[in-house]
């Protein structure tokens, strides 16, 4: 059984159409830049929002451990918490939030045909996405067959960081892969990612080799990944592959998830590397790079 950190409704960012996007919680790389930190670690997580508590104390009490106190900068952790949910469960401003929970999948059915209309007229579906739903294989392969039993499009947003065992059983039940292109630079992913590429390099190659359809998405970073030599490896290797990606997607840096640190009590970019948002100069030449070369890509998607 994956968590669920989140279930996103009306999402036109997340591949073809409107759809439903499902968060799976837990990821094998650790992207500095991540927009969604909290579904890193595959257990559930507290968020705790200042600005939203209201000084109740409700949480104090509610929790066995006695691990939370109110004081004049909000609530503060012990360290002894079991995530057991309590204080989360009593909080009434959801000023604490626990991100990550079971579902059982007749009630994330339920939700999802709430959603079938809109999702097929406008040529949508579902998506899966994370942290990396290639972490959970298992948990995947049920959930994949339970919505295409049902006759949803099915995309899984993916790193690829998987063995190709895994990819192979996924791959079947997947109808487009929207899939993370960090860099070509292993040495550099590693040091921003946490992990080597060269697992994900052959992966692409191998769901290209298989006539699946994909999308490549590059998160585009002033000062990680935004320069010419780097996009150019980028695009030759897409370009070389046996079937380039359908879309090459540019997502334009931005510090979303620094927030979300700040709500666990975790720290963004702890080693202080320098990123920024590329300029419209540098994405029109990215954009007409990857176009020379006869690949589709645009800002966004
Ligand atoms: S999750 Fe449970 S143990 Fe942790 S702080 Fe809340 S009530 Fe206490
Ligand atoms: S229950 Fe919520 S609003 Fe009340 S003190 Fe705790 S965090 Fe703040």
């Amino acid at each position: 059984m994956a968590l669920i950190f989140d279930i996103k409704r009306f999402a036109v960012n997340d591949g073809p159409g409107i759809r439903t996007t499902i968060f799976l919680k837990g990821c094998p790389l650790h992207c500095v830049w991540c927009h969604n930190p909290e579904g890193i670690d595959a257990k559930p997580v507290k968020l705790y929002t200042r600005k939203k508590c209201i000084g109740c104390k409700s949480c104090v009490d509610a929790c066995p451990q006695h691990n939370l106190t109110l004081t004049p900068d909000g609530i503060k952790d012990s360290g002894r918490c079991i995530l057991c949910g309590r204080c989360t469960d009593e909080c009434p401003t959801l000023a604490l939030q626990m991100a990550g929970k079971e579902w059982a999948m007749d009630d994330l059915m339920t939700v999802m045909e709430k959603e079938r209309q809109v999702m097929e007229e406008s040529g949508g579906g579902v998506t899966v996405c994370g942290g990396e739903p290639l972490m959970h294989a298992d948990y995947l392969v049920t959930l994949l067959t339970e919505l295409r039993r049902r006759g949803f499009h099915v995309t899984v947003d993916t790193t690829l960081y998987a063995s190709q065992s895994t990819v192979t059983r996924v791959m079947p039940l997947t109808d487009l892969f929207l899939i993370d292109l960090k860099t070509m630079d292993s040495e550099r992913h590693q040091r921003l990612t946490g992990v080597p590429n060269r697992q994900i390099l052959d992966n692409i190659r191998y769901v290209s080799e298989q006539g699946t359809r994909y999308w490549i998405r590059i998160p585009l970073i002033k000062g990680v990944n935004a320069d010419d030599d780097g996009i150019r490896r980028a695009a030759q290797f897409l370009k070389g592959l046996p079937t380039p990606p359908e879309v090459v997607n540019i997502l334009p840096y931005h510090d979303i998830g620094k927030g979300k640190h700040e709500r666990m009590g975790t720290h963004y970019n702890p080693e202080g590397i320098d990123m920024g948002e590329p300029d419209e100069a540098t994405l029109n030449r990215i954009i007409s790079l990857f176009g020379n070369m006869g690949l589709n890509a645009k800002v966004g998607g």
